[in-house]
């Protein structure tokens, strides 16, 4: 059984496993290929109400996830000694990347904190090192969605899980290109045939054939990822 272990921090623990349940990631959760523990943040609120938030210092719009809330939630799921990274989802956080979500699938999981509304607690932040991680420029309205996108990358990657295991070698970003067209049958589709290269059975000239079609996409694209591959080949 492969040790990635995610425990996820939440106000929705219900929205769990939600799609990591189904195709891929589902099946390898049934197989025990991963492990998935979610932690119902308001457990850990305070008072009758169990608060979790409060308002903000200085004022302004929205609430603030309470620092003493998150640290002692976060204590409880990843006590000292876890060498599991603690992830907050953050749009303020560094941008995940492939080559961060393979670094995941190689560890033995992760700490997942699902911020809510206007977000965390600085002091929280820098008391339990979470590293903030963002899944793109665009705010959603809560972490959740976030740390299914992080698990769904890294689950994909996990030995056993994906039928072919080259199929994750050559995909986007993998070999800093985006990945080359891709075609299947039938041969002509509404008065548009699969280039005659791709059937001419020639694997050294399909090869060439796909690297040049990825860097040209790349280029059209996705130019910031050409000039960060510069001397590769
Ligand atoms: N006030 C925050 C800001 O401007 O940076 C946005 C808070 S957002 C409404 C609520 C929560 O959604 C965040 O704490 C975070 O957990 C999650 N979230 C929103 N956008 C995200 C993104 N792009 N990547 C990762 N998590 C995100």
């Amino acid at each position: 059984m492969s040790g990635f272990h995610a425990s996820v921090i939440t106000l929705y623990p219900e929205m769990f496993p939600g799609p990591l349940g189904v195709s891929l990631s589902g099946k390898a959760l049934e197989d025990g290929l991963w492990r998935l523990e979610t932690l119902f943040l308001r457990d850990f609120g305070r008072g009758r109400h169990r608060a979790v938030d409060d308002t903000p210092a200085g004022g302004g719009a929205g609430m603030v996830l309470r620092p003493d809330v998150v640290a002692e939630a976060v204590e409880a799921v990843s006590p000292e000694g876890d060498a599991r990274p603690r992830l907050l989802l953050s749009p303020r956080g560094r941008p995940l990347t492939q080559a961060r979500v393979r670094a995941l699938a190689d560890g033995p999981g992760a700490v997942l904190l699902c911020g809510r509304f206007e977000g965390v607690d600085q002091r929280a932040i820098e008391h339990c090192r979470l590293e903030e991680v963002s899944i793109g420029d665009y705010v959603l309205s809560g972490g959740e969605l976030a740390a299914m996108v992080l698990i769904d990358a890294v689950v994909r990657l996990l030995p056993g899980v994906m039928g072919n295991p080259l199929s994750g070698a050559f995909e986007s970003f993998e070999t800093g290109l985006l990945e080359h067209d891709h075609y299947t049958r039938p041969r002509d589709f509404a008065g548009r045939a699969i280039p005659d290269i791709l059937l001419s059975g020639d694997h050294a000239k399909i090869e060439a054939w796909r690297r040049e079609n990825a860097r040209a996409l790349t280029g059209a694209r996705r130019p910031d990822l050409l000039a960060g591959r510069r001397g590769h080949d």
